[in-house]
């Protein structure tokens, strides 16, 4: 009878692992590597901030596993604790256990995502956004025309003034109040598809834009290619590449973002290069996960792992080439921030420090909490306003109190972030950005 009773139990236990597993959503086995121990805690940005448990990495995995055995039921209070994390990967950096983090956050929130009750205006933005405008560079120019035409002919200036925007949304409000000042779009044909060093060639090298770097940001694309041509690199910018797909894995479109990486795998393979690097931290983290993202796709899976293996973040590749130092003194003192998709993700952390050192003239300023996130995290601070606030105001007086001149880093949601929390003309750069500024005047 006992023995029955026991078996039962088993059957019991073996069913309930089989509907864990069949719901194939959540790796329970990665789930399992976690051993409470609580060490991430106080790395974690919102943890700090909160102090609660259901906000810390800890609490998070509790959740998830409490989803996974059925014990707990979406809600909107799971959606909350789930959704306020800013995947900023602190956590799998402090864990003695090697807890993939940002795989258990990305599957969760991939499996609550159709739970989510959206308004139909909410609903449209997203498809908008996610499927309509980023993954297609044609709409994402003619996006970034308008807001050119909108901030350089006064348009800006009515919209604020009447907050048009705050009628119609807030979460648009907040995303309007970050819009840095946009270059002339057409300023990115100064990029070529093959541009080729004056000198001997060293390396073949794929340059990978980024969706939002080259519209906002196309000087520092202008300088990274720069600083590689000045390194004796042939660079190829294909036209026809597309967003890495990192917003779509943070907002539980991985459907879209695997579309996305097979087309940029079949742009970039072609070319026979020896490395493809990235200006974007939170574009190269994904970049070089494309083999995690297609190991269920069996054309894909070996491709990817090639073309991964040859992507670089500009300051790893720069610090491993060994760059040219020849270089023109930049006076200057600067505050490093560390990224978290550099520091976090990739393990970036004395690469561009090195190579910030290397620059006569500039002094490099340690911050208190240099690795905490800036709140930025995608979009992040669009849709989490308070939170990315608190966490600016945090960054940026660590930053501020140096009495740095400028605050560099290597990732384009962080310059957004910064530049919107710097005070007392605060410059902010990207260190590609300094490089070629100590290139400046200078032959090589
Ligand atoms: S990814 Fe960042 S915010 Fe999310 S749980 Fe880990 S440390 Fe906290
Ligand atoms: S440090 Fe790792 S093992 Fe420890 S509680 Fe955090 S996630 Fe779990």
């Amino acid at each position: 009878m006992v023995g029955q009773t026991f078996l039962s139990d088993q059957v019991k236990v073996l069913s309930e692992n089989q509907k864990i597993m069949n719901k194939g959503e959540i790796n329970y086995d990665l789930i399992l590597g976690c051993i409470h121990c609580g060490l991430c805690l106080n790395n974690c940005p919102t943890y700090i901030e909160l102090g609660l448990e259901m906000d810390s990495p800890r609490g998070r995995i509790y959740l998830m596993r409490a989803l996974s055995e059925n014990r707990i039921n979406p809600s909107e209070s799971l959606f909350r604790h789930i959704d306020l994390c800013l995947e900023c990967r602190a956590c799998e950096t402090a864990c003695p256990s090697g807890v993939k983090y940002a795989r258990l956050i990305e599957e969760t929130r991939e499996i609550l995502e159709p739970q989510k009750k959206y308004g139909s205006f909410k609903k449209f933005l997203k498809s908008l956004v996610y499927e309509k405008i980023i993954p297609s560079q044609k709409r994402l120019l003619a996006l970034f025309w308008f807001l050119w035409f909108y901030k350089k002919f006064g348009i800006q200036w009515i919209v604020r003034k009447l907050k048009i925007l705050k009628l119609i949304s807030k979460r648009l409000y907040e995303a309007e109040i970050l819009l840095p000042d946009i270059p002339r779009p057409s300023k990115r044909k100064l990029i070529r598809e093959l541009m080729k060093p004056t000198r001997k060639r060293r390396y073949r090298v794929g340059f990978f834009k980024g969706c939002i770097m080259e519209f906002m940001f196309i000087d520092i694309n202008i300088a990274t290619v720069n600083v590689l041509l000045k390194n004796g690199c042939e660079v190829i910018t294909p036209e026809n590449q597309v967003c890495c797909g990192a917003l779509h894995i943070h907002g539980a479109k991985t459907n879209i973002a695997k579309e996305l990486a097979k087309k940029n795998i079949e742009t970039f393979e072609k070319l026979n290069l020896d490395a493809i690097v990235a200006n974007t931290a939170g574009c190269s983290v994904v970049l070089k996960e494309y083999p995690e993202l297609l190991k269920d796709e069996i054309d894909y899976y070996v491709r990817a792992e090639i073309f991964s293996s040859k992507v670089k973040d500009i300051s790893e590749f720069l610090y491993e080439i060994q760059i040219n130092d020849k270089f023109s003194e930049v006076s200057m003192r600067v505050a490093y921030h560390d990224s978290c998709h550099l520091a976090h993700g990739q393990g970036i952390i004395k690469e561009p420090r090195e190579l910030l050192k290397m620059i006569p003239g500039l002094e490099l300023i340690e911050i208190s909490e240099s690795d905490l996130c800036c709140g930025s995290a995608g979009i992040y601070n669009i849709i989490h306003p308070e939170m990315a606030k608190r966490l600016l105001k945090r960054k940026m007086d660590n930053i501020h109190s140096t009495g740095a001149e400028a605050v560099v880093c290597g990732n384009t949601g962080c310059i957004i972030q910064l530049l919107k929390g710097a005070q007392n003309n605060l410059k902010v750069f990207h260190t590609v950005e300094l490089i070629d500024m100590a290139y400046k005047n200078n032959k090589i």
